[in-house]
Formats: structure tokens, C-alpha cells, sequence
């Protein structure tokens, strides 16, 4: 079976997303180290650091992610703002390690007005730099796919296996698989026979060995649209159907499957539930 979990906040102490990823029968759990809006932040002390790491012990979770903050452009052709973005993303780095997180997931960046080839070369240099200054950490990076708003790269396949091309070390790196931001791409997730000719694609292109973790969100907006806006699950363009595909594909059992759809909706507090509800419900089925 797959690993569910959510995108839980920190709000009050890092641990506390650990505590409500058990009240809700999670698996496993994303949270972001930091405000994801903001460039800097408090240290996380030791005596935090430790009362995480112990919670996640007795918790149970398994292979914890961290998600990277909003404001970094690796693939920036302002040097100012690289620079900036490449501390901010060291100290991301030194945050999940500090916690015993398993992943950071990342977004490539936008390239803005440069070429996407000298973007995809910017972040590649990023993440050797990355790599060779955190040469000793356990956590691993996973590069996440985009629905290609703007500039932004990480939204065609080829562009995911061009970066894992330049990086001096690509057997460091994963990818993080959205299917909201795979299916604004443009690439069909809604049929048992679209989303099989899609993980094909997917596989000779990039490789789904090199998939560590799925988010599971529906989409509001279509096929190809090219806008990333979450819904829950069943209630956007993409349907339950795809879930149900990836929930029951045996390549995929062990991966940790992480929603991030909205927290709320009208007067339920805790979309949370009903959209693990609905993934449980989709698993039971299948084995029924
Ligand atoms: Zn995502
Ligand atoms: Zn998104």
C-alpha cells in the first residue's frame, strides 16, 4: 500500500505536524521548515530539532518531506537573485536535515526572460553546488513537476531529464510527481488508458524509477491549461479515476502519496479528512 499523508503546518512548533498527521491516521507527512513566503527565518534550535525527531519516531512516520519555500529561483538570470536563492535553499537544506526529513521537494524556478536552456543550466549548477556543500546529509532532493505557469520550467518531461542530464550527480536526485501540475501540462491522467499512456511516456523520457514521492491533487483548471490550482479530490477536471489508477499501480506501493489540497471548504474544517476518506475509500474498493 501506498504511504497517504498530507501538507500539514508547523504553525506553533514543527513537531505539532507530526501530531496531526497521526490524528489523521496518516502515513506520512510534508511540511514547510519556514513561512514558504518568506527568504529567512529563525534557526530551529536543538531543543525543537530533537522533540521533532523524537515525535516522528514515536509517530511512525515514515520518509517525511520537506517542501522548499516560494520565493526561490534557481533558475533565475538575475545573479542577485540567484545568489539569494541558492542560500535560501542551503538553508532549507540545513532545516529538513536538522529535523530527519527524508526529501526536500523543490520547484526548478522560471527562466523569465532568458532562454529555458540557460535556465535548466542555472538550476544544474545550483544543485551541484547544493550537493557538494551538503555532501554528508541523509536528505535527498526531489525536483517536482510544474503545470508551467509562465516561465516556469519542470512542466514537459524532457525538461525534467535534461536537468537530471546536466547535474554532475543524478542518482542524487528524485522527482516529486503532481498530478494537478502534471495534468495542466497537458498530459491525460483522467482514463485507465490516458494515465497508462502517460506513466509510459513518463518512463522513457524521464524514468518511474526516478519517482520518490506523488502529490495527489485534483485540478481546477484543464487539460493543458497550464495553471496550478489544487482541488479536492474528485471535484476538479481530473476525477477520481486517475487517483484510483495510482492508489492501485503496483510500481508505486511503497511511495509516500501526499495530499495538498485545501485545508478548508465552506463549513468543513477539515477538507483533510474527507479527501484521506476518499483515497481510503478508492483502496478498499480496488481490493474488494
Ligand atoms: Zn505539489
Ligand atoms: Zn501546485
Amino acid at each position: 500500500m501506498p504511504l497517504l499523508g498530507a501538507h500539514l503546518s508547523i504553525a506553533g512548533g514543527p513537531h505539532l505536524a507530526l501530531l496531526e498527521a497521526r490524528r489523521l491516521g496518516c502515513d506520512t507527512v510534508q511540511v514547510f521548515t519556514k513561512a514558504p513566503n518568506q527568504w529567512s527565518a529563525k534557526p530551529i534550535d536543538e531543543a525543537q530539532a530533537s522533540l521533532f525527531r523524537r515525535t516522528l519516531r514515536e509517530t511512525g512516520l515514515r520518509l517525511p518531506i520537506a517542501h522548499d519555500g516560494y520565493l526561490i529561483n534557481l533558475a533565475s538570470p538575475d545573479e542577485t537573485l540567484y545568489q539569494r536563492s541558492l542560500s535560501a535553499f542551503l538553508d532549507e537544506m540545513h532545516r529538513a536535515e536538522q529535523l530527519g526529513l527524508r526529501y526536500l521537494v523543490m520547484h526548478p524556478g522560471a527562466h523569465l526572460e532568458d532562454s529555458e536552456e540557460a535556465g535548466l543550466q542555472r538550476v544544474a549548477r545550483a544543485l551541484d553546488e547544493i550537493h557538494s556543500r551538503c555532501s554528508n546529509y541523509r536528505i535527498r532532493i526531489l525536483i517536482e513537476t510544474t503545470a508551467g505557469q509562465g516561465t516556469t520550467l519542470g512542466h514537459r518531461f524532457e525538461q525534467l531529464a535534461r536537468l537530471l542530464e546536466l547535474v554532475a550527480a543524478p542518482r542524487r536526485l528524485g522527482i516529486c510527481f503532481d498530478t494537478c501540475h502534471v495534468f495542466a501540462a497537458g498530459y491525460d491522467l483522467t482514463t485507465a488508458k490516458e494515465y497508462d499512456a502517460t506513466m509510459r511516456h513518463f518512463d522513457r523520457i524521464v524514468g518511474l524509477k526516478r519517482i520518490r514521492v506523488f502529490h495527489l491533487n485534483d485540478s481546477v483548471k484543464g487539460l493543458g491549461s497550464r495553471v496550478d490550482r489544487h482541488a479536492h479530490l474528485g471535484r476538479g477536471q481530473l476525477g477520481l479515476e486517475a487517483f484510483r489508477q495510482l492508489l492501485t499501480d503496483p510500481r508505486f506501493t511503497e511511495l509516500p502519496m501526499i495530499l495538498e489540497t485545501p485545508k478548508e471548504d465552506g463549513d468543513n474544517k477539515c477538507m483533510d479528512e474527507v479527501n484521506l476518506a476518499t483515497l481510503r475509500r478508492l483502496l478498499a474498493e480496488a481490493s474488494a
